[in-house]
């Protein structure tokens, strides 16, 4: 990856599709153009050459995220949004429990309400969702069928530090926007998915890690593609799936494993989040509204004095080469989205910027 950004190649913000690192995508070009004399967007999926492509990125998964025996995982479509209906539709009998902890937990929770009555356990919306619940704040309701939480709130800028302990209640996680960001023991969830776009692939295909028994179990009668049970019984092929964002998955996997795997990324974040939260403190121009043992590693929201301002900023950016920094259009303010492949030259240069805008602004 190159140090500095260039005509061809800027610092990436974006939250999503984002980043990727180069050295993948240059692989992916690769397979792009000829991939056993054709491109890689005309074979089969029924083939062996994707069924190499299908089980490399299945054990990559499985190597990284160190998922144990007794789980499927699974490549399914839809996005994570097509998992906000298809958990409850397939999960919640009684009742379930849910973690409402920004705009995307909120709208799995809409979802949710399609097939029964979930029970929001805990909110922090009364303070503009500016914080995750410690593990003692938040208490499963004996008897649910599942307690979902979004591990990062990808708009708030918002991050768990520790998840809460649902005990026989199945604990299902949103993991789309910090999924392979650091460690995490699968053993204590019941599910976790997560669309590939922000952290892991380009746009198109959605991970899913299930364990068995919620694999098997579809508590009401509905259409055979919304049922886990028939992902699982088809190993992902039961309908097309989607082959080249699969493929690119893997090479963004391999590339992963290559840098030292969930642990050198979770250093490596650190590092890029520390620059740019030291630089927040040091400041009384840009503030954060993230309370602080909440703050996301992956999406690292400020705000400046006026939105005349953030807008100068964002522009300033876009001319040094530095794109996708514009807060979301629900909170405004600049988020920057630091995931895995993000380099930390890109971080510093954020950082060296940040400080030349508040010396220079009116
Ligand atoms: C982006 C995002 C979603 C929505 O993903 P889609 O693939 O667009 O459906 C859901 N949850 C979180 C945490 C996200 O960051």
């Amino acid at each position: 990856m190159s140090n500095t950004p260039s005509k061809e190649r800027v610092f990436n913000f974006n939250a999503g599709p984002a980043v990727l690192p180069l050295e993948a995508v240059e692989e992916i070009r690769e397979g792009f153009m000829n991939f056993g004399g054709m491109s890689v967007l005309e074979i089969s999926h029924r083939g062996k050459e994707f069924k190499a492509v299908l089980d490399e990125t299945t054990a990559l998964v499985r190597e990284l995220m160190g998922v144990p025996e007794g789980y499927h995982v699974l490549f399914m479509q839809g996005g994570a949004s097509q998992q906000f209906a298809m958990v409850p539709m397939n999960l919640m009998d009684k009742g379930a429990d849910y973690v409402s902890t920004g705009t995307w937990a909120k709208k799995a929770i809409s979802e949710a309400k399609f097939f029964g009555s979930p029970a929001t356990v805990y909110s922090s919306q009364e303070t503009k969702f500016n914080r995750c619940p410690r593990p003692d704040e938040v208490k499963a309701t004996p008897g649910a069928s599942y307690l979902h939480v979004t591990s990062n709130n990808t708009i708030e800028g918002t991050q768990y530090r520790a998840f809460p302990d649902a005990g026989s209640v199945p604990l299902v996680a949103d993991m789309s926007s910090d999924i392979l960001s650091c460690p995490v023991d699968v053993s204590r969830f019941g599910m976790i998915y997560a669309g590939a776009q922000k952290n892991v692939g380009p746009a198109g295909v959605t991970i899913v890690v299930i364990r068995d028994d919620l694999a098997k179990k579809s508590c009401r009668e509905i259409p055979a593609i919304f049922r886990y049970s028939t992902h699982a019984e088809n190993a992902s092929l039961y309908n097309t799936p989607p082959v080249f964002p699969i493929y690119a998955t893997m090479m963004t996997l391999r590339w992963l494993k290559k840098q030292g795997g969930v642990k050198a990324m979770a250093k490596r974040n650190g590092e890029k989040a520390k620059l740019i939260y030291d630089a927040l403190d040091a400041s009384s121009f840009y503030k954060s509204p993230v309370e602080r043992e909440s703050r996301s590693l992956m999406n690292i929201v400020f705000t400046l004095p006026s939105d005349e301002l953030t807008e100068k900023f964002v522009a300033g950016a876009k001319e040094r080469g530095m794109v996708g920094l514009k807060g979301h259009r629900s909170v405004g303010g600049i988020r920057s989205s630091v995931y895995n492949a993000f380099p930390i030259e890109g971080a510093r240069a954020l950082v060296d910027y940040m400080k030349e805008f508040e010396r220079t602004a009116p």
